[in-house]
């Protein structure tokens, strides 16, 4: 059996016992172990304060740029490698895990190339300069100029390798220094891809360490310049904003948390027409993809009620023919749930929705399934379950508990207004997508739900073939949403270089401001 090791002042290292297990969860063979006891976490603090951050802000956005996409090619060159951890410890099948590796390769590469056209400075302006009296001699500026601190990143147990890459490439094009924390229970890709990047020397020495295990008190060793990145449960993340890092110290903290993303099909989404296939076949993978286990997975569907027997009907057929078994097998479509607590959680919830009034299954349930392929009796599976509530306005649950597996629930709408009544009871969401060719509805609807929202899909029959759908969540668009998901910002490109940086109004005599940053024709 493997022990997992964290990376702590260039030193690979094994936490002490008692060690956790990691699980094939299509099999339920532990393949690994891990602590973080022992562990020095002092050294980890100073070797990124003293070595990684300073020798990150040395260097320009240019030349940090030029580090992710070394690093991005390093992933890319481990990519089977990869996929093969990523599909045993996390019970992804080849196209799931795919998901997550291929994410944090294109996510680094995506950051590497906006550093290279962010060029040779190492400072953002922010908007237009303005003069703020009547002198023309006093001109201001803002601008968004690196935090000295350092990074710390929790993650879920979903992305191993994508919530590693798509937190730390950010941070490290901003010039701060990263000590990543993956889930415990899927940690082998998290540790293989740091590994990769140690060995090959590709960043400063201190700009990445990794705890394979718990935080310990990492926490309480951080400060005012410090940013604290975490994406995970609701539970969690209360416990973290109470942190006193965060309330006397002022770390600096974004949140990804739970979010009951909803998909709309319009009045238009006609029986037969392209619109309605995009729907039906993004819903459908947004339920099955990862086995549900995605923060950005569709939880509740809005269908106008003439036709939520049809529809009902046609994501029942196509949930039922999706095969859940050992991610390793070509035909199977859907692998089981990370682990024994995530299929506990998962029974519980559909369980829980279940007794909400007019709530009634379609397809799946909470019930023990054989995994196709796994031994028998093992591995963590659950069907693919669809359930129809009658009273959308009455029920509570449907609205505001994440079952963090491939459940979901269909409704019906009456009008548009009713409709941005029921979204919004998700209390704030990641993303919601709505598949309409009407314009009015759409620009009606953007702007009741976009208040709601990080994300907003507007899936078009124009769109069919030509999109990842809502569930992909891409390094130039925006990543997180208000409410019950945390109300973080993550990715969208430059945007989400701001949690990194401090926003500084410069104000001086125009010439000397403006020295600062040349613009465009200006040496
Ligand atoms: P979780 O139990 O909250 O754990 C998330 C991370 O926090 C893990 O690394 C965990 O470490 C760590 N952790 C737990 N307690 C901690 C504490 N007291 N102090 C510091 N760290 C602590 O969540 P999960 O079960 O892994 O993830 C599922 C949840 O994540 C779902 O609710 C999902 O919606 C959400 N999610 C959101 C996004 C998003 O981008 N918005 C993306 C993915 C997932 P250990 O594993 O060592 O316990």
């Amino acid at each position: 059996m493997i022990t997992l090791r964290s990376y702590v002042a260039d030193t690979f290292i094994a936490g002490a016992p008692p060690r956790a297990p990691l699980y094939n969860p299509a099999t339920e063979e532990v393949l690994a172990e891990t602590s973080t006891i022992g562990v020095d976490l002092g050294a980890a603090e100073a070797h990124a304060r003293t070595c990684g951050g300073p020798a990150l802000r040395e260097l320009s956005f240019a030349a940090r740029g030029q580090l992710l996409i070394a690093a991005s090619q390093a992933l890319h060159a481990a990519r089977d490698e990869l996929l093969a951890l990523s599909m045993d410890n996390g019970g992804n099948t080849r196209s799931d895990a795919k998901f997550d590796v291929d994410g944090a390769i294109a996510t680094l590469a995506a950051y590497g190339e906006l550093g290279q056209r962010l060029g040779e400075t190492r400072w953002l302006r922010d908007g237009e300069g303005v003069q703020p009296t009547r002198s023309p001699k006093l001109w201001g500026e803002h601008l968004f100029v690196p935090r000295q601190g350092i990074a710390v990143h929790i993650n879920a147990f979903n992305f191993p390798a994508w919530g590693l890459c798509e937190k730390a490439a950010v941070a490290w094009l901003c010039g701060l220094p990263v000590i990543t924390k993956p889930a415990t229970s899927t940690a082998w890709l998290a540790c293989r891809i740091v590994e990769i990047l140690a060995e090959r020397k590709i960043l400063p020495s201190g700009s990445l360490q990794l705890l394979a295990g718990s935080v310990g008190d990492l926490l309480d060793r951080l400060g005012p310049q410090d940013v604290l990145a975490f994406t995970g449960s609701s539970e969690t993340a209360e416990k973290l904003r109470r942190h006193e890092a965060v309330v006397r110290r002022g770390v600096r903290l974004n949140v990804e948390a739970d979010s009951l993303n909803a998909a709309i099909l319009g009045p238009d989404g006609q029986s037969g027409s392209e619109l309605y296939d995009l729907f039906l076949s993004d819903v459908v993978r947004d339920i099955t993809q990862k086995a549900g286990q995605k923060c950005t997975a569709i939880r509740r569907i809005f269908v106008p009620a003439p036709r939520l027997a049809e529809v009902a009907a046609d994501l029942t057929e196509r949930l039922g023919a999706v095969r859940v078994g050992h991610p390793r097998r070509e035909e199977v479509g859907m692998g089981p749930l990370s682990t024994a607590a995530q299929l506990q959680a998962v029974r519980e919830g559909i369980r829980r929705l279940e007794a909400e009034p007019g709530v009634r299954r379609l397809t799946g349930g909470p019930e023990p399934v054989s995994g196709l392929g796994a031994p028998e009796g093992k591995g963590y599976f659950v069907r693919p379950t669809l359930l129809q509530c009658d009273r959308p306005l009455e029920a509570t649950a449907i609205h505001e508990q994440e079952v963090f597996g491939p459940v979901a629930t269909i409704m019906a709408y009456e009008a548009p207004t009713d409709l941005a009544a029921l979204v919004r009871r998700g209390g704030g969401g990641l993303v919601a997508s709505l598949y309409s060719d009407d314009r009015s509805l759409v620009s009606e609807l953007v702007l009741a739900l976009g208040p709601y929202h990080g994300r907003l899909f507007l899936g078009s029959a124009r769109l069919a073939g030509q999109s990842p759908g809502p569930g992909t969540a891409l390094p130039q668009l925006n990543h997180g949403g208000p409410g019950r998901a945390g109300d973080g910002h993550e990715l969208g490109g430059v945007r989400g270089m701001e949690l990194y940086m401090q926003r500084c109004a410069i104000m001086g005599y125009r010439p000397v401001v403006e020295s600062l940053l040349p613009r465009p024709g200006q040496p």
